[in-house]
């Protein structure tokens, strides 16, 4: 019968880029996901929107001032989605009995309780949102490993090495086995995180004095929200990412490498200790990504194209500049450094990002502010979530008043 193999899905994130992947990849299965549950930070209208086409039973704004307007327009839409407000409401949603997978695309350190939430209470957790692993990884794989929630990456280069990595959880896939959220890696010698480069390769420190905030989001490969598309430019994107990997792979930083490859077709590479190196290749589009999470360990329709690697002709390589683009090295620098440094990389990062993009201050600050962050407020041990909350909001109470002090100048 169709309902024990339907898969209910709490979209997180529902109105952002990839939420939309994520619904466009669960319409393309009626009879197998169905979008239980839609969240979203503050557009009510496109989260109407959004549940006039898929009917989810629960819908959550988080905005709690914005209760009002979503309940109001369900019952305008004659809809029988119940209406939801505020962050823990989401968080609850995620852990509870409306879904059994949670696709976790919220921005930023905000959707960390949600994240943590879904990974407690054991669901496929379809994570995209890197940057609370970058927060809280362990206590966020800890916490997925106690719950038996099973983590499939949402993000292009490590769904790539998931998918090059059997054991990772292709054996003893399911919600109670707990291991597939912490995959063995015996015989794993490196691995290499692609990068497209970014809008800027090639340019020189100087030449990225005066970019703007439309140029840094008009990424060359890949159709992503703001906040992402600018951690691509400033190769931020790339520095999370190896922290991300950490994590998910349980591998030291000098065991995970960058190699810039700007068509963006192989999504990463691992190598083996008998000299095997494994990649995934595809187009750039991250439905396949979410297609690997709602079917693993099976295959399903993403919509996407397969790739032709004769119409591409040629793959290139090359490395990272890290002269042009420190946010990488701050990155690579804030893990070695551990405890809460991956935190207040984060949370510094966030604020230089928005005032980037708010035209506050220039690309080159976003760095430079980062570097003073972490400079400031040294790294600190993560013994709980409280430290590394704490460390959160410090981090990013000093680097809001960095970010005026550059205005001001
Ligand atoms: P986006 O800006 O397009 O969407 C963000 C979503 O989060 C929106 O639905 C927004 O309403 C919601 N949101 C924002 N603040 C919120 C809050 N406080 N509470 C609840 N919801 C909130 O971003 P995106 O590009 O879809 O990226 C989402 C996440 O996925 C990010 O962590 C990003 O790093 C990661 N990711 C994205 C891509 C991509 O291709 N877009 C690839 C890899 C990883
Ligand atoms: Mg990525």
């Amino acid at each position: 019968p169709a309902s024990t193999t339907m898969q209910t899905v709490a979209v997180l994130g529902a109105t952002g880029s990839i939420g939309s992947s994520a619904l466009d990849v669960i319409a393309r299965h009626p009879g197998r996901l169905r979008a239980s549950v839609l969240a979203a930070g503050s557009n009510v209208d496109a989260l109407l929107g959004l549940c006039r086409r898929h009917r989810p039973d629960h819908a959550a704004i988080a905005d709690p001032d914005l209760h009002a307007a979503l309940r109001d327009g369900l019952a305008a839409a004659r809809l029988p989605t119940q209406a939801h407000a505020g962050m823990d409401a989401i968080a609850e949603l995620a852990s509870g009995d409306a879904c059994q997978t949670v696709v976790a695309a919220i921005v930023g350190a905000a959707g960390l309780d949600s994240t943590l939430a879904a990974a407690r209470a054991g669901k496929r957790l379809l994570l995209a949102n890197k940057e609370s692993l970058v927060l809280a990884g362990e206590l966020l794989m800890a916490a997925a490993r106690e719950g038996g929630a099973c983590i499939v990456p949402i993000d292009s280069e490590h769904n790539a090495i998931f998918q090059c990595l059997p054991e990772a959880g292709a054996g003893d896939w399911g919600p109670g086995t707990g291991e597939s959220s912490c995959p063995r890696h015996d015989g794993l010698r490196r691995i290499v995180l692609t990068a497209s480069g970014g809008p800027f390769r090639g340019r020189s420190r100087e030449q990225l004095a005066d970019v703007t905030p439309a140029q840094a989001i008009a990424h060359p490969k890949w159709s992503m929200g703001p906040k992402i598309s600018v951690d691509s430019a400033t190769l931020m994107n790339k520095g999370l990412e190896v922290i991300e990997a950490h994590h998910l792979f349980g591998l030291p930083g000098d065991r995970i490498d960058v190699l810039v490859h700007p068509q963006s077709l192989v999504h990463s590479l691992v190598e083996f200790i008998d000299g095997s190196t494994l990649a995934q290749l595809g187009l750039p589009d991250m439905r396949t990504a979410l297609a690997v999470g709602f079917g693993w360990p099976r295959r399903i329709e993403s919509g996407v194209a397969g790739l032709d690697l004769l119409a591409h002709g040629r793959l290139d390589f090359e490395a990272p500049d890290t002269d042009a683009f420190p946010c990488l090295r701050l990155a690579y620098a804030a893990l070695e450094a551990g405890g809460t440094a991956p935190a207040t990389l984060n949370a510094a990062n966030e604020v230089a990002v928005s005032s980037f993009l708010q035209g506050r201050i220039g690309f080159l600050s976003i760095p430079a502010l980062v570097e003073e962050t972490l400079a400031a407020l040294p790294a600190a041990p993560a013994a709980s979530l409280d430290a590394l909350r704490d460390a959160d909001v410090r981090a990013r109470s000093h680097a809001m008043k960095l970010s005026t002090r550059m205005t001001a100048t």
